[in-house]
């Protein structure tokens, strides 16, 4: 079993009290937003109070990465805890409702599964992404609620309520039934997510709040584009209507968990998956080189942060490199669940580690993959070995977070390394179990090996 409760918070934080029931667990994550985009990454012209609440009431991770510089892979990643290299989910899946090749591979343990073994309500509102087969919904990947679409990308003001095929179109399903689509989306999210949480004001509930915003198409409704008069680029004004309506849903669950007393009873992380597909869709990612995709900082370096008020320290900045798979032993513990060994969670709990009790970094080394080793990076204290053209590049990052002095030649033996260090890493993975999503299609059954 794995509910076997171990709270092990140590002296500067409060202990929960043995009647208090064990924290909610709130993961927000926003989609394809920019670096720079939020109050708390020092945007000028998106404002996000709400969001900066959870920076400013919480701990502020200013090296805080996800394991893949796009979509579908990272979710799988922060779904498991665990490089979602090592279980060949690699690519974004291509939708199609009938292939269980494609999507999270049923060998893995979910986030949701774990703490629905513990007793949790698991709520999924959002975008889901980790297949689209029956057998891949999130009704049966440990969700036991879900108001959801199952694609990758969403239309803001129409669904249909069959699937077509058309992935941008697809049922927007409540608990796998299609509903009508009679507001903007963001809208929808925000009161699904108020009222998930006020339906479980007496559970222990996991909320994973999964919004597509700001993800193409770059759509927003009047009541946010009426705030941002004041910029003038139309994609950039559209784009950051798009992030204030997250930021309304954001404030919408600070409040009900305020009015609910809940506040110190809830974890919330808040992060995005991917860097901003600079210029695509108005967002910013300065001053970080490139953007989603790529393994420069652009791609995998995100606005991230923590909050639980009496537990985690508030207005901390912490500057050690941690990343979305550390999400997962991190709500783990405060749920007060052990992990079992067998999971091989690659992901750290930071509690410890933000209570200022170890002073060590969470990780020795990061790493990225993308297609099966065409990209790769691995970072090692201050230093980023990465791969993205036809040899490595090394950066200081603390020095130079734009990449823009590469130091191979510099540091010779700290190059061998760290390339020794991501061969052994490299040797743990195996090749992608299914095709990018757009890649040509794969062999007739008959021609594979
Ligand atoms: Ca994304």
């Amino acid at each position: 079993m794995l509910n076997r409760r171990e709270f092990v918070l140590g002296s500067t934080l409060t202990l929960l009290p043995a009647h208090r029931r064990p924290p909610n667990i709130i993961v927000i994550l926003t989609d394809d937003q920019g670096y720079a985009d939020t109050g708390f990454q020092g945007s000028k012209d998106i404002r996000s109070p709400n969001i900066d609440h959870i920076a400013k009431e919480g701990v502020h991770f200013t090296n805080g990465f996800v394991s893949h510089p796009f979509c579908s892979p990272t979710r799988a990643g922060l779904m498991t805890g665990r490089y979602q290299q090592r279980f060949g989910h690699e690519n974004n899946p291509i939708y199609d409702p009938k292939d269980e090749t494609v999507g999270l591979p049923f060998s893995e343990i979910t986030l949701p599964q774990l703490l629905k073994s513990a007793g949790y309500a698991t709520g999924l509102v959002g975008k889901w992404h980790l297949g689209a087969t029956p057998r891949h919904h999130p009704l049966q990947r440990g969700f036991s609620e879900t108001f959801c679409f199952i694609g990758g990308r969403h239309d803001y003001f129409k669904s249909e309520t069959e699937a077509t095929g058309r992935e941008q179109m697809l049922p927007i399903e409540r608990n796998g039934h299609a509903v009508p689509l009679t507001e903007y989306l963001t809208d929808v999210w925000n009161r699904e997510a108020d009222a998930f949480i006020r339906r479980h004001r007496n559970d222990p509930f996991f909320l994973y709040l999964a919004y597509n915003a700001p993800h193409n198409p770059v759509q927003a409704s009047d009541k946010y584009l009426d705030r941002f008069g004041n910029i003038e680029d139309k994609k950039r004004r559209m784009y950051a209507a798009m992030l204030s309506a997250v930021d309304d849903g954001v404030g919408m669950v600070l409040a009900a968990l305020k009015e609910l007393k809940l506040e110190q009873d809830t974890l919330i992380f808040f992060l995005n998956d991917n860097g901003g597909p600079v210029p695509f869709n108005g967002s910013r990612n300065d001053p970080l080189r490139a953007g989603k995709g790529s393994l420069y900082e652009g791609g995998i370096r995100v606005p991230f942060a923590a909050c639980w008020p009496g537990h985690l320290p508030a207005g901390k900045t912490f500057s050690q490199p941690v990343i979305s798979l550390d999400i997962l032993p991190t709500a783990l513990a405060a749920a007060g669940v052990q992990p079992s060994p067998r999971l091989k969670l690659d992901g750290v709990n930071l509690l410890s580690h933000l209570a200022g009790q170890v002073k060590a970094p969470p990780h020795e080394r990061l790493f990225w993959r993308t297609g099966g080793g065409v990209t790769w990076a691995v970072r090692e204290g201050r230093y980023k070995l990465v791969k993205v053209g036809d040899a490595p590049e090394l950066y200081d990052i603390d020095a130079d977070i734009g990449e823009t002095k590469d130091l191979l030649t510099v540091h010779p033996d700290l190059v061998k390394k760290l390339l020794t260090a991501y061969q052994q890493w490299n040797s743990e993975m195996i090749q992608p179990l299914f095709p990018m999503e757009g890649a040509a299609p794969k062999a007739a059954p008959a021609e594979r090996k």
